[in-house]
């Protein structure tokens, strides 16, 4: 059981671009986050990450090495730091093995992104909910999918049905990256993990059931052009999101839950010529005696989605359109948040597709420190009070704003 008081201490594991606006957000609420250690596979990652934050706020955090992949030793680091909770920003890989490095210490746990096997292209919650018991037995909690989709998304449909709604019926949640970053094609955030997502085949929720359609580059794909607030006109396709899944079963009455996420014409071309060559394959090939697995390989031919924020532009449009009854009447919202590439960069030395996660990672990480949200157990975002969440993303870097809206059709 966890009854240790709370230290202020926080564990971040991973030093990719997520983890760096993490760490940078967290140094800025030093009275939350009074210890702050950073550790990862490549350890001069994390001590440029310290260097930098050094230099813009004066603060000192630790730097550790770690293999997040190797219980025992992740157990003794948090043994020999002592932190109140981890918060997990490798890649949803190693998110189990933390969980079980969490459960034998004693800390809470916080990730972005459920687990995902590596030799499957498949990610679900229930590897991860499997552990409600044994974390209610030790007393300690986990957040999961403390970033912004999933993360801030669930958020602003627990606020809806909350203060908006008596009853959601249909979700669509919008996600538009309308920002430029100059290279021929890169991703937002890690490649590997971002290529298997959109190759995979579509799927959303209605009427009870999962409804599959083709994969973004196949032949059949749904999209449509939708008119984005500041971003204006951009084709959207419809893509599965992990949140689906925990929204469709924590939002009582929804009839249908949809995601949609912009794709340019140039990163789908490039992207079908990669998978017709096999290189987005995620199984082993022998090449000259070496076996290697293509899409690593690619991931290693392309940008850092950490270092993309030197040269983008443009801005990020996510959020959600909700219909449902209020006081009888059917009504449609839109909740979302604008953030700009180039203001974040300023700020942390990322891209906004970084810097909206990190910053949710931070908030989630702050109110579990702080014990306001608390229960032990393995929860799902939304099924926490959404008021304090929703005032700090507006403090800390990603105000959002509601606004009435025609609701999207049922075909497009
Ligand atoms: P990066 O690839 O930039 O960073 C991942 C980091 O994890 C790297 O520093 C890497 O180390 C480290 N790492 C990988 N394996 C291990 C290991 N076994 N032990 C210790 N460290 C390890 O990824 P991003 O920052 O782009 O993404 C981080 C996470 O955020 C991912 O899980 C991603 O899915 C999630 N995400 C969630 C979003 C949301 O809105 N919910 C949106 C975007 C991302 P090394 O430097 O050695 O490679």
């Amino acid at each position: 059981m966890n009854t240790a008081k709370n230290h202020g201490r926080i564990l971040i594991i991973g030093a990719g671009g997520v983890a760096t606006v993490a760490a940078h957000k967290c140094a800025q609420v030093p009275e939350v986050f009074r210890e702050i250690m950073i550790a990862s596979r490549t350890l001069s990652r994390c001590d440029a990450i310290r260097d930098d934050i050094k230099g813009r706020y004066g603060r000192d955090i630790q730097t550790a090495r770690v293999d997040a992949d190797n219980v025992p030793e992740l157990a003794a680091l948090i043994g020999s730091f002592g932190p109140d909770a981890v918060l997990n920003l490798a890649l949803p890989y190693q998110d189990l093995h933390i969980m079980d490095a969490c459960l034998e210490t004693g800390v809470h746990y916080i990730d972005t992104a459920n687990y995902e096997p590596p030799d499957e292209a498949h990610f679900e919650y229930s590897w991860q909910w499997a552990y409600q018991q044994r974390f209610r037995e030790k007393g300690i909690m986990a957040l999961l999918g403390s970033g912004f989709d999933p993360g801030v998304t669930n958020v602003f449909t627990s606020y809806a049905g909350k203060h908006l709604f008596d009853e959601i019926h249909y979700l669509d949640i919008l996600d538009c990256n309308a920002g430029t970053h100059g290279h021929v094609f890169a991703t937002n955030f890690n490649p590997e993990i971002n290529i298997r997502e959109v190759t995979q085949a579509v799927r959303h929720w209605e009427a009870g059931n999962w409804v599959e359609t083709p994969a973004i580059i196949e032949e059949g794909s749904v999209h449509f052009g939708f008119d984005y607030p500041v971003a204006g006109m951009k084709e959207s396709y419809l893509l599965y999101h992990e949140e689906l899944e925990s929204l469709a079963r924590n939002v009582k009455g929804l009839k249908r839950a949809r995601f949609w996420m912009t794709f340019s014409e140039n990163y789908l071309t490039h992207l079908k010529v990669l998978r017709n060559v096999g290189l987005t394959r995620i199984d082993e090939v022998d090449y000259e005696g070496c076996k290697i697995v293509p899409i690593r390989f690619l991931k290693a031919l392309l940008p850092e989605p950490a270092s993309l924020g030197t040269q983008y532009t443009g801005k990020t449009v996510i959020g959600n359109i909700m219909s449902g009854i209020k006081d009888g009447e059917t009504i449609t919202r839109y909740i979302y948040n604008v953030c700009d590439h180039e203001e974040a960069f300023k700020e942390t030395g990322t891209q906004a597709i970084a810097y909206t996660t990190g910053v949710p990672a931070m908030i989630g990480s702050m109110l579990v420190l702080t014990g306001v949200w608390r229960g032990p157990g393995v929860h799902n975002i939304e099924q926490f009070d959404s008021d304090p969440f929703m005032e700090a993303l507006g403090k800390y870097g990603l105000p959002w704003q509601v606004i009435e809206h025609a609701p999207l059709p049922d075909r497009v």
